[in-house]
């Protein structure tokens, strides 16, 4: 199934997401974690490529493994900065071959003093879109950013940058993590006042230990409420205590935003099935719901 017409279903829709080992010789516990993810029946599951510096090579194995193994929808990552063209042609018939009908396509981030675009690269992720588009028969996804990408000149040019996402083939969109839902809000009034219809599907960070809040914190711009900052403040030096404030916090922020008519949310898991659990165990009622 297409996520494209998941989306169009009169439903609520929750997803989580999972990064790919770092070595080979991990891929069995990875796959461990998959088969705990399923366990909370997510409407789909997202499998990164190449992110924080990670490699690429599982990404299409853990699809096939969320797929044909586990039974949940999968939604591949890929990147043109980590992938030039012939690699990108080969993922795609991989993903064909495996049924995987779902990509979101990304730039990526580019490695420091890399050179970037080498000729045989794309350099925007609207370029991979239109190759993947030309390839057939894919729905494809991209990413957003309610405060702005870094690297754009204003929020304006970030939005016309999408605009040109959607032209090129984008289907739906999928945001960075934000902290304060009414930056999303304002997002979403910007990006339908300049005609982009397609569904936003808005991307929770739950943060349930220190060194996500050191890496949320270094990332430029991003707004962290006081209400964020106090719980950091808190529980910083209890583990078990932030977890707990973490997963409730998320939890909180999906609740409005599901009040508010956001009806599909997107979990950064980042590999936590416990905290999927938990987060969903808060959301039985409410995962599910008609619009
Ligand atoms: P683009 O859409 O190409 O945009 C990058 C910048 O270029 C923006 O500032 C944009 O405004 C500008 N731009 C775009 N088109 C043009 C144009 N035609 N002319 C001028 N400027 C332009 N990274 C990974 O490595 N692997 C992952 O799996 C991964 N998953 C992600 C999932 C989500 C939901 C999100 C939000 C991000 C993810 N990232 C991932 C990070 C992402 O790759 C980086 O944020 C990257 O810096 C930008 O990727 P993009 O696809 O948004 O790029």
């Amino acid at each position: 199934m297409k996520i494209s017409e998941l989306l169009q279903k009169q439903e609520v829709t929750i997803s989580c997401e999972l990064f790919p080992p770092k070595k080979g010789s991990e891929l069995e516990k990875a796959h461990e974690i998959v088969k705990e993810m399923a366990r909370v029946k997510p409407s789909f599951m997202s499998v990164t490529y190449g992110a924080s510096g990670g490699i690429s090579e599982h990404t299409v194995d853990l699809a096939n493994e969320v797929q044909n193994v586990n039974g949940v929808m999968a939604l591949a990552h890929l990147t043109c900065a980590s992938s030039g063209k012939d690699k990108i042609q080969e993922v795609l018939r991989e993903l064909k071959e495996r049924h995987i009908e779902n990509i979101l396509a990304l730039r990526g981030d580019i490695p420091e003093h890399a050179e970037f675009p080498l000729p045989n690269q794309y350099h925007h992720a609207s370029e991979l879109m239109e190759e993947i588009k030309n390839f057939g028969n894919f729905c494809i996804g991209g990413a957003c950013y309610p405060e702005g990408h870094p690297e754009a000149e204003s929020l304006e040019a970030d939005i016309d940058n999408l605009k040109r996402k959607v032209e090129a083939g984008c289907e739906f969109l999928t945001t960075q993590m934000f902290f304060d839902n009414n930056i999303l809000y304002n997002f979403l009034y910007r990006t339908l006042k300049r005609g982009i219809e397609v569904p936003v599907i808005a991307g929770i960070m739950p943060v349930t230990n220190a060194k996500q809040i050191q890496r949320i914190t270094s990332l430029s711009g991003t707004i962290l409420p006081q209400r964020f900052r106090a719980i950091v403040e808190r529980f910083a030096d209890y583990p078990a205590a932030l977890k707990q404030a973490g997963i409730a916090y998320a939890t909180d922020q999906i609740i409005d935003l599901i009040a508010n008519g956001v009806n599909h949310v997107h979990i950064y898991t980042m590999n936590k099935p416990d905290v999927a659990a938990a987060i969903f165990q808060n959301l039985s009622e409410i995962y599910h719901l008609p619009n």
